[in-house]
């Protein structure tokens, strides 16, 4: 076994350990490996080792590493966008990218809904939430909308405003959590994005059927507050 294939082993396991402890069936998570920053020999290393999904958060680099890896991959693979997408990007971005996790403001949706339509196709994506309100964090302002109903007002608005944009898919939510000494400390934050996505999906009748959440150092509690998607990057590639 390569060491690639160790670790991503070692991931799914652990992906089915959370699974199995919140009875819930691994077949709904979906392992994302984070491949910013990595060379297309590294990626080649974890396509070999079965991983099909992978993630990038810059267009620069992916415009370029993206259809280099596609060239020499045994198999067709699946690229998702989970950084901060300017506006003025979303069209570089369009072509490279099945899924778009980082939908964080009402302008972006616009922009990507207006070139999926005149591209003649719809584009998946999640709704970035900063449930955390760490003011240094992206997405829609969401830390407070169990308390605040001036925010739940906002957020629902803007919500289904994008909900009735034509060339968007709406899949659910995405969040990162903050960075913490014990993993169990992003419980509540994961949580708080569940309960979220469970309030529009009721409030607008749409299945909004995906959480993206977690990464290495917090993906196990993800899982056990209902991730379908993890991105997950050092435990996949090595600390670098
Ligand atoms: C880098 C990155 C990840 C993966 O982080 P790791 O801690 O290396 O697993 C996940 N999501 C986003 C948005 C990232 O930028």
């Amino acid at each position: 076994m390569t060491a690639a294939a160790v670790r991503v082993s070692r991931v799914l396991e652990t992906i089915a350990e959370a699974c199995a402890r919140a009875g819930r069936d691994p077949a709904a998570v979906t392992l994302i490996a984070v491949s910013k920053t990595q060379p297309a020999s590294a990626i080649l290393e974890v396509v070999e080792a079965g991983v099909q999904h992978f993630g990038e958060n810059r267009v620069e680099e992916a415009e370029t590493k993206i259809p280099a890896v596609n060239a020499v991959s045994p198999r067709p693979l699946t690229w998702h966008m989970i950084g901060h997408l300017q506006s003025r990007k979303a069209r570089l971005a369009l072509p490279l990218f099945r899924q778009v996790h980082s939908v964080d403001s009402l302008k972006l949706a616009g922009k990507l809904s207006a070139l999926a339509a005149e591209a003649g196709r719809t584009l998946d994506v999640l709704l970035e939430m900063n449930v955390s309100g760490e003011t240094a964090k992206y997405g829609f302002g969401a830390a407070d909308w169990q308390t605040n109903d001036e925010t739940r007002r906002r957020l629902w608005s803007e919500v289904e405003q994008i909900l009735a944009l034509p060339g968007l898919n709406v899949h659910g939510l995405m969040t990162m959590a903050p960075i913490v000494p014990e993993m169990e400390q992003t419980r509540p934050i994961f949580a708080r994005l569940a309960a979220l996505r469970d309030a529009l999906a009721e409030a607008f009748n749409r299945p909004l059927v995906d959480l993206s959440m977690g990464m290495t150092d917090d993906y196990p509690v993800a899982v056990e507050e209902g991730a379908t998607l993890v991105r997950i990057g050092r435990a996949i590639f090595g600390e670098g």
